[in-house]
């Protein structure tokens, strides 16, 4: 087996995603005057971004004019149990707005309120209605606006349907990245002077999920061979209500949006359980709270008939559901022949979102690798330990364009690196040995079952020491079989070869999430852990970072920085409102007293 010839294409800036995230940098590098290339594993606007459906949560005041920056801060500190990287999310607070009318200058069209602004909606866990939105198709909105905007850009190169599968480097720095074409596996070099990765997060290690078939973490892993380290990995969010019924929608996601216009959730008994886990603010309590309800009502017999929840909008009118719902209308009509205006939603966890990532500067974007970027998804440190909806479509267009902006201050005036013959030969030796014809070797697709198994059932939403541990042991099992596994056919459109490199990348995030999960010896946010139900003061004070020690991975605990008096006021008074309100706070059912002193809050 001789490693073959590749084709050499050199940038300034290379864009791994061309989601929110990717685009958004794209866009920033591009107009720094650098030439800037964006590959994706799929066609333009088939990233995550486009499944968006509930909206971005910027404090527009639009809808209830006591909202601010300050309060959305303190709701995604509080949201992700204050383990967030403090900093990230001040910037995040602060400059979201901005990315919101300049996406709306850009061509992005919103709902509007009567007298003509941006509408916004109310979700879980935010104090007041802050979601800027399409009716549920949002994500589909930012990223036609951004790939627009993207294209038009001049510099800015867009490659569909290749795959990257490692990053090189120039000493200990990344200098461009190796892939191939997926329709007829030719091999690709990538020579740039800075990287940014905007690949998105991972669902697909778990056997009910509403992602698609691109989460499989490519770029955490691939920045974690790369030297790059990762944070928060055990924080992986359950959304509460996934579709569960038919067998083949399981997973699929039903918006937050279908609560947040009003939706109601009941167990088999007709009662409003939420009133039970948290009455103030029932079915908008946070995800990680409202998924594990579910969970336990089910645990106690009082599920629904294939083991989730009720979700019914009924009472908000057919009219109003197709305007307002209009997918979950369709969704629910095609895949489960349910009318949504007449009958209930059954619901159920499914893994949705990775609030760990690559670990970065909160300011750049920069990762613990010179000349290495991430945003969006990829990332860690903005969501703490559980993401509140709608915070991640502002992230990825505050943090996009940061990192993409950093990476184009770096790279002026240098030069592109040689690239290292013997890496590329090394990447193409371990990507063709899957086609070897002469070995019998393991099955991607029932190494890939084994692992969602082995994650589902001992790393889900439940965990314990004996789960977490009987999971570590079937993955590395399962890293042990990986170099054998084999596919036949050729590399022309060839699924099973690509799933075997997309199973090496998902066995890297899982290790990374069940080792963290074992360190992390409490129940915080995403994290549930039944041997260790509470709160642990001392774990709040520590993130967890995961790394390559050289021989496997290992973990380790990085000691938080603790938040600047000017922060905490903020999270203070917004604790001191929630003592006396319910949550989010109608416009129509306005109170007087400290709810309309949070307005005058300076922020
Ligand atoms: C169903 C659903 C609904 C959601 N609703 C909301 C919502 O209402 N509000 C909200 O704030 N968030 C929502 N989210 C979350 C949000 O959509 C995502 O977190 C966000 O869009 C991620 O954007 P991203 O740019 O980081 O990555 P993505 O949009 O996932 O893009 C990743 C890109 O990287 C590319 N890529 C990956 N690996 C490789 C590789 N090896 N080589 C080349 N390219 C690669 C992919 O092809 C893709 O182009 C939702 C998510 C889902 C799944």
């Amino acid at each position: 087996m001789i490693p073959e010839s590749y084709d050499t294409i050199d940038c300034d800036v290379l864009v791994i995603g061309a989601g929110g995230a990717g685009l958004r940098a794209a866009v920033a590098a591009g107009e720094a005057g650098c030439d800037t290339v964006v590959v994706t594993k799929s066609l333009l606007g088939k990233a995550h971004t486009v499944m968006a459906e509930g909206g971005i949560g910027a404090a527009l005041g639009n809808v209830d004019p006591r909202d601010n920056w300050g309060v959305h801060f303190a709701d995604t500190m509080l949201g992700g149990q204050l383990l967030n990287n403090w900093r990230m999310v001040e910037i995040f607070a602060q400059e979201v707005i901005d990315r919101v009318y300049e996406l709306e200058r850009w061509g992005g069209l919103f709902d509007r309120t009567p007298d003509g602004r941006i509408s916004q909606r109310a979700f879980g866990a935010h104090t007041f209605w802050r979601l800027a939105h399409v009716g549920d198709r949002t994500g589909l909105e930012l990223i036609r606006t951004c790939q627009d905007r993207a294209v038009h850009t001049p510099n800015v190169t867009v490659h569909m349907e290749y795959t990257l599968t490692t990053l090189l480097k120039d000493g200990d720095r990344v200098a461009g990245a190796v892939g191939y074409r997926r329709n007829d596996g030719s091999f690709v070099v990538f020579r740039a002077k800075a990287v940014v990765l905007g690949s998105g997060g991972w669902g697909r290690m778990y056997k009910h999920t509403s992602n698609s078939w691109e989460g499989t973490g490519d770029g955490a892993a691939l920045a974690y061979r790369a030297g790059a380290e990762l944070l928060d990995m055990e924080f992986v969010q359950f959304h509460p209500t996934g579709m569960i019924w038919p067998p083949g929608a399981r997973g699929i996601l039903v918006t937050e949006a279908v609560r947040g216009e009003g939706g109601r959730l009941y167990n088999s008994l007709g009662e409003r359980f939420m009133e039970t886990y948290d009455p103030k603010k029932m079915e908008l309590s946070s995800r990680d709270v409202v998924a594990r309800s579910i969970y336990k009502e089910a645990q106690a017999g009082r599920g629904s008939p294939h083991g989730g929840a009720f979700l019914d909008v009924r009472h908000r009118g057919a009219e109003y559901i197709k305007k307002r719902l209009p997918s979950m209308y369709e969704q629910f009509h095609a895949l489960a022949s349910v009318d949504i205006t007449k009958e209930p939603m059954e619901v159920g966890p499914t893994i949705h979102y990775t609030m760990g990532g690559v670990r970065v500067a909160p300011e750049t974007g920069a990762t613990t690798v010179p000349g290495l970027y991430a945003a969006g998804e990829v990332s860690g440190g903005l969501h703490g330990a559980n993401r509140l909806g709608g915070n991640s479509l502002g992230d990825i267009l505050v943090f996009g364009r940061r990192a993409g902006e950093a990476a184009a201050a770096e790279v002026a005036g240098r030069v592109h690196a040689a690239v290292d013959e013997r890496q590329v030969e090394a990447e193409q030796r371990a990507l063709l040995a899957y086609l070897d014809p002469h070995e019998e070797g393991e099955n991607p697709y029932l190494l890939h079952e084994a692992l969602q198994e082995a994650m589902q059932d001992d790393a889900g939403i439940a965990r314990t020491e004996e789960s977490l541990t009987r999971s570590l042991h079937a993955i590395q099992e399962l890293c042990e079989r990986a170099p054998r596994m084999r596919v036949g056919g050729r590399r022309i459109l060839n699924p099973g070869w690509h799933t075997c490199r997309d199973v090496v990348n998902m066995l890297v995030i899982s290790e990374a999430i069940v080792r963290s999960g074992l360190e992390r010896r409490e129940s915080r946010g995403s994290q549930w852990r039944l041997d260790f139900p509470d709160l642990s003061e001392e774990q709040g004070k520590v993130n967890y970072v995961t790394y390559d020690g050289g021989d496997g991975m290992r973990i380790r605990a990085l000691s938080r920085e603790p938040i600047p008096q000017r922060l905490q006021r903020l999270v203070d008074e917004e604790l001191a409102l929630r003592a006396v309100t319910t949550i989010p706070v109608r416009p129509d059912q306005r109170i007087e007293g400290p709810a309309v002193a949070a307005a005058g809050r300076e922020a």
